[in-house]
């Protein structure tokens, strides 16, 4: 069981070569008893974060007052973290102090679901005090304690709860459903930080039509940003909805469902990042074209190639297509030029072709004309060719 986390079991005896003790914690060993490949390895320690920048040479602290350092071993991160249980969350972001315990069990103890409350030692052997093992075998995602009093401790894990049946496909317990549907007015209380990598991991999950059913079943949308003024969208979103990688994406599967609704105004209601704003800029862009002109090489030379996924998803859900990777390969592998690097022409070549004009816009504009012609082969990307063509075209550049 061990075996594939290779180098971590290292970080472990390493620890334990001071006298502490260390396991694997929390997703690493679900995903593992689970046979899914398993993403973070995080590992719980009993010593203090000042031990373990002593024992390791690299160690970056990341929430020294949460006892967490980020561990660099082998070009591999582990997350460790100190014993500790959590006391108030007053901000909902963050527990306000944190309490060093000595014993793995009282770490295990304040973990939110069964299923994530198991440590693995360095030999395979797992402490499951809560039987989450049964309940991976079983598909159930269950509270730790009392459901009711651990959700109003932090309402996000009612977020968390759902956003693990995406990932999983697994069901709610009866239970821990009942407190969750008592405590949920309290999400309005939670950072949109933390909502969005939740929803974002939602939305990306392998069983989303699983979690899809308790989203709705809860009326999540209800206690979201921009969602909770317009719960009917999540009518509208396709019956076979699919996974979507990036957050960018649901943003334009959105947008396109209800166009009213700007790009922007979900960025900023959602404090997302550069990077989603133009993912789901540049995929609505291609989702536009991909209607009204059809698939082509313009299309896909500008999309990124990060995006191909989600594009063939909201292409097929949202259009009712069949388009396949292998149709956006067919045509990326078709195209003369990659990138405007690969043009055959720079803005020192327009510069030298119309010495008397000033530096400006043209230049751009000009390039970009040039760029369109070259991917959608009207032109080829020759030096000569082209400096025929600007020549010869000065209305459209000037
Ligand atoms: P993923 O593979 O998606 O990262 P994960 O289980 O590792 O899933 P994380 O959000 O990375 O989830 O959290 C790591 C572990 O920390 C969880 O497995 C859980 O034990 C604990 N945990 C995280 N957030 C909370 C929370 N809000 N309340 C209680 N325990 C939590
Ligand atoms: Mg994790």
């Amino acid at each position: 069981l061990t075996k594939q986390f290779g180098q971590a079991v290292k970080v472990l005896e390493q620890i334990e070569s001071f006298g502490y003790d260390a396991y694997f914690v929390g997703g690493c060993v679900r995903d593992s008893l689970l046979h899914r490949q398993i993403g973070d390895i995080d590992i719980a320690t009993s010593a203090k974060p000042g031990v373990i920048q002593q024992i390791f040479s690299k160690v970056i602290p990341i929430g020294l007052e949460h006892g967490t350092v980020i561990v660099r071993h082998h070009h591999q991160s582990y997350e460790v973290t100190t014993f500790r249980v959590d006391d108030h969350y007053t901000d909902q972001r963050h527990p306000d102090t944190v309490q060093f315990v000595q014993t793995i069990n009282r770490d295990l103890e304040r973990r939110d679901f069964t299923i994530n409350a198991l440590a693995m030692d360095k030999n395979g052997y797992i402490i499951d005090l809560f039987h989450g093992e049964e309940d991976i075998r079983n598909g159930i995602i269950r509270s730790v304690g009392n459901g009711y009093d651990r959700f109003t401790e932090d309402p996000l894990r009612i977020m968390r709860a759902i956003r693990f049946s995406s990932q999983l496909g697994f069901s709610l317990d009866d239970h821990t459903l009942k407190a969750m549907q008592s405590v949920k007015n309290e999400l309005k209380s939670i950072a949109v930080e933390r909502i969005l990598q939740e929803t974002s991991k939602f939305f990306a999950g392998a069983y989303i039509k699983t979690g899809m059913y308790y989203f709705k079943l809860i009326n999540l949308a209800a206690y979201l940003p921009v969602l909770q003024d317009n719960g009917h969208i999540m009518k509208r979103l396709p019956e076979q909805i699919k996974p979507l990688k990036s957050f960018g994406a649901v943003i334009a599967m959105f947008h396109v469902v209800k166009p009213d609704i700007s790009i922007h105004t979900w960025v900023k209601e959602w404090k997302c990042s550069n990077k989603t704003k133009f993912e789901a800029e540049s995929l609505y862009e291609a989702l536009w074209h991909y209607k009204h002109d059809g698939l082509d090489q313009w299309l896909v030379y500008r999309l990124h190639s990060n995006s191909y996924n989600d594009f063939v998803r909201l292409v097929n859900m949202l259009f009712g297509e069949h388009l396949t990777k292998q149709k956006i390969n067919e045509l990326l592998r078709s195209l003369p030029i990659h990138s405007k690097q690969e043009l055959a022409v720079n803005g020192d070549d327009l510069c030298h072709l119309f010495p008397e004009r000033q530096k400006g816009p043209w230049i751009g504009n000009t390039l970009k004309q040039i760029e369109k012609h070259v991917v959608t082969g009207k032109l080829s990307n020759h030096k000569n060719a082209l400096k025929e063509w600007v020549k010869w075209n000065p209305h459209v550049t000037g």
